[in-house]
């Protein structure tokens, strides 16, 4: 069976719509097909959150409901949790002897985190390296990301295939699976839905929180009036029917558009359908995350024992990479 894997920091206990139609949806949809296996990456999340190890920690439960509240099942999937496996270290360091430093420098992440005040660590910097060695570790075929992580993918890519060069075949090459929504946009309507922009909608806002957000929404600036012509394209508000109607609440939605497009429709009157058709989605969630958190020793246990199986692999390919290498002296 091919291997997914794919994770997230828990700089945020929760999870919001842009991580769901970018990465989550595609894990739901493909945990039968593939050995999935779920990193929670905590040490990628010490980049810029070394000072809230405490907060860290709470994310982590956080996370884990997330989720689980989603439809990720613990029988076919296995959650990691990223500091439980130290093999990962020791693989991020052998790929580091054979990663050029210009390549780290070019990184766009890099350029943006910095922008955005994180402190300029060597962690920080390294972050693709540890990231390769996350998923070349398990062997992963395929990896379930947002548009804005493609490029650490193709950075995995490039050091697989540079590893086999050099030492003989041991990585599958893996491959990006981006969302069919490759970068929601936030509600803001400037940037990317992101956890620590404040433009977020996120799996466990509560109904009047998703009415209060939306309410807010930006929409189209250049329409003052209902019965002005509006502008669809780029407008949050019908991006969000789109990604979030189920299909048979697509109906009204091409009807909106039009009237939306000839300054027939106002604005109260999609966001009101909006809210419904996001709550629509979030109930099943809701209710899902409420019957977990009544047992947080079991998620907790959950994500022991896929870390405990995770690390047997991880040792395995370990060994294979120093025999590779030839550092298998002992
Ligand atoms: P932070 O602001 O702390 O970086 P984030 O919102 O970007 O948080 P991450 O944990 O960095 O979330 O990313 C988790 C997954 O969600 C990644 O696969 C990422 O590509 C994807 N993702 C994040 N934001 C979006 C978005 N707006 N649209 C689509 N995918 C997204
Ligand atoms: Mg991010």
């Amino acid at each position: 069976m091919k291997r997914i894997l794919t994770g997230d920091r828990p700089t945020s206990g929760s999870f919001h719509l842009g991580n769901y139609v970018g990465s989550l949806k595609n894990r739901v949809n493909l945990q039968d097909e593939y050995e999935t296996y779920i990193l929670v990456a905590d040490l990628h999340a010490l980049t810029t959150h070394f000072n809230k190890t405490e907060t860290i920690r709470e994310n982590i439960k956080g996370l884990m409901l997330g989720y689980l509240s989603i439809g990720l099942d613990p029988q076919k999937v296995t959650f990691v949790l990223q500091s439980g496996i130290p093999e990962v270290t020791e693989l991020a360091y052998y790929l580091g002897t054979i990663t050029q430093r210009s390549v780290l420098e070019r990184q766009p992440a890099l350029k943006e985190k910095l922008d955005q005040g994180a402190q300029d660590t060597f962690a920080l910097y390294s972050y693709p390296v540890l990231m390769a060695a996350d998923i070349l570790l398990p062997k992963a075929n395929l990896v379930p990301v947002g548009k804005d992580q493609k490029a650490h993918v193709e950075f995995a890519r490039d050091i697989a295939i540079k590893f086999n060069n050099l030492f003989g075949e041991t990585f599958p090459i893996p491959e990006p699976l981006i969302g069919e929504v490759s970068t929601l946009l936030g509600t803001d309507g400037q940037s990317k839905m992101g956890k620590s922009l404040g433009n977020a909608i996120f799996l466990t806002d509560f109904t009047e929180e998703v009415e209060k957000k939306v309410m807010s929404m930006y929409t189209d600036p250049n329409r003052v009036h209902p019965t002005d012509p509006g502008n669809v394209e780029g407008n949050p508000v019908f991006i969000y029917l789109d990604a979030f109607a189920e299909d048979k609440n697509k109906e009204p939605i091409s009807d909106f558009k039009k009237r939306y497009e000839t300054g027939q429709v106002g604005d109260v009157e999609v966001k009101k359908y909006l809210i419904q058709v996001l709550n629509n989605f979030l109930d099943p969630i809701r209710t899902k995350r409420a019957e977990f958190e009544s047992h947080p020793e079991l998620v907790m246990r959950i994500l022991k024992e896929g870390t405990q199986k995770a690390r047997i692999e991880a040792q395995k390919t370990l060994s294979e990479v120093k025999k590779a290498m030839k550092l298998d002296y002992f």
